[in-house]
């Protein structure tokens, strides 16, 4: 029942569009899809929903309910899918496009076929929105309204264009310099934000720490102080790289916008938890990212799955299977102490956002490197949601219908009348289960039902 999505399909897309709107004139209902059946996990955290139908038109829900309340339109196509969840496409709001491509990284992996090869791997596995936040390319803008417009390959696109770094620190990427910024005063980061400004982009990214004690330099606190002032000017928002607590703080007092990591170095204090209440900031954990660091070393029973290994390149995959490699990645145990124990700092202070209300979004860091594997990490970030002490539920809201109010997107994340038809088609119920989330059946976006099983 896969239609597949190619370039090549526009044309038939548009005629298809076309009969459409000649057939709505007439009261038909040509392109009316019903998913009967199913269990509606609506992304705002309520309980799901047994024998519901979702019906499509175009590319909007034009309505949800019990299969018994919901009127189908004469002509509509039915579509059984008993025993089946359907939950809003994910949506991440912490990702990187064109950074790496199998085990490398760098500014020639910045190109129209790598970025669109991880935009359809992200659709494939379900995530139907993706953020790019920072170290855009000037490719960015195109892709992004090529993306909106829906004539783009793979997830929508938004993001953060270059972003803001240090002199000889922070990010510690190997980016060209038309991919980010490195101000080395007030004057010259005023003036990137203006440049940034001009492009519309969807937020201002800034790196502020030293990456634990690896770097020489963090941000000095004038510089991000002039970033989220002129970024305010200008009515853009800035999400900060972060790890630690006392940063995390003074950037919130500086009036940042969101946490794009989560406080790694200490459990999270009142102080800053009332902080992040009062000014209404976001939150977005990353978990996955340190867990990256050597969890594909220590190699778990799931990273043998087919889940898994079909969202690595050839390349990636023989890294991992390295056992040099493998040995390599773990041969210091103080390293691997310090990331297993950001995992569970990071995981407990999710916890205790989430209780105590704060706004949280979801994001992983994939693409920033080649063990933040686009599509996959975003399933895993739920389950370790999940194992930090959030329901299934909550874990699937944030990265759903928290991750749209992240963007400030009243067009998806949720499961109502009018949202964008981006839906997750998967067996079993991950409302119950979370790692049930990854039997994907199908991914539907924009009304379309645009890839099948990641497994076949
Ligand atoms: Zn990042």
């Amino acid at each position: 029942m896969t239609i597949p999505a190619k370039r090549t399909s526009r044309r038939c897309l548009a005629g298809a569009l076309l009969v459409a709107g000649l057939a709505a004139s007439f009261g038909a209902a040509a392109d009316s899809v019903a998913l009967r059946h199913v269990r509606v996990i609506d992304g705002t955290g309520s309980a799901s929903r047994e024998n519901s139908t979702i019906l499509i038109e175009n590319e909007r829900i034009a309505a949800v309910g019990p299969d018994a309340q919901v009127t189908l339109p004469e002509g509509a196509r039915e579509l059984d899918l008993s025993g089946r969840s359907v939950l809003p496409g994910l949506i991440s709001n912490h990702s990187h496009l064109g950074m790496t491509d199998g085990t490398g990284a760098g500014a020639q992996n910045y190109n129209r076929g790598n970025i669109e090869r991880q935009l359809r791997q992200f659709q494939r596995y379900g995530v139907t929105t993706v953020t790019s936040l920072g170290l855009n390319g000037p490719l960015f803008q195109r892709l992004r309204a090529e993306a909106h417009s829906g004539i783009g390959v793979g997830a929508d696109l938004f993001g953060a264009d270059r972003g803001i770094g240090v002199p000889e620190g922070a990010p510690p990427m190997n980016v060209a310099p038309e991919q980010l910024y490195r101000p080395a005063t007030e004057e010259e980061a005023r003036a990137a934000v203006r440049e940034m400004a001009a492009r519309k982009p969807d937020l201002i990214k800034i790196w502020v720490d030293d990456f634990n004690h690896t770097l020489s330099y963090k941000m000095k606190p004038e510089i991000y102080t002039a970033v989220i002032d002129e970024s305010h000017a200008h009515g853009l928002r800035v999400a900060a790289h972060v790890y630690y607590l006392d940063d995390a703080k003074k950037l919130i007092a500086a009036g940042a916008d969101i946490l794009a990591h989560g406080v790694r170095d200490l459990p999270v204090d009142n102080e800053l938890i009332e902080a992040i209440k009062a000014t209404g900031a976001w939150y977005i954990s990353t978990l996955d990212l340190d867990e990256a660091f050597y969890v594909f070393a220590t190699q778990p029973e799931w990273t043998q799955t087919p889940f898994f290994r079909q969202a690595l390149q050839p390349a990636l995959a023989a890294q991992l299977d390295d056992p040099a490699w493998r040995r390599h990645t773990l041969a210091d145990p103080k390293k691997l102490a310090i990331w297993e124990q950001g995992v569970k700092t990071n995981q407990a202070n999710l916890k205790r956002l989430v209780e105590a209300g704060a706004k949280v979004g979801f994001g992983t860091d994939s693409g920033a490197t080649p063990l933040r594997i686009p599509g996959f990490a975003e399933h895993r970030e739920l389950q370790l949601a999940v194992d930090a002490g959030l329901t299934p539920l909550q874990a699937i809201a944030l990265a759903t219908g928290n991750a749209a109010a992240l963007l400030g997107l009243d067009d998806r994340g949720v499961i109502a009348p009018g949202k964008r038809a981006d839906l997750l088609v998967v067996a079993g119920d991950p409302s119950q289960t979370i790692a049930d989330s990854q039997k994907i059946e199908a991914v539907w976006q924009q009304g379309r039902e645009v890839s099948g099983p990641v497994v076949p």
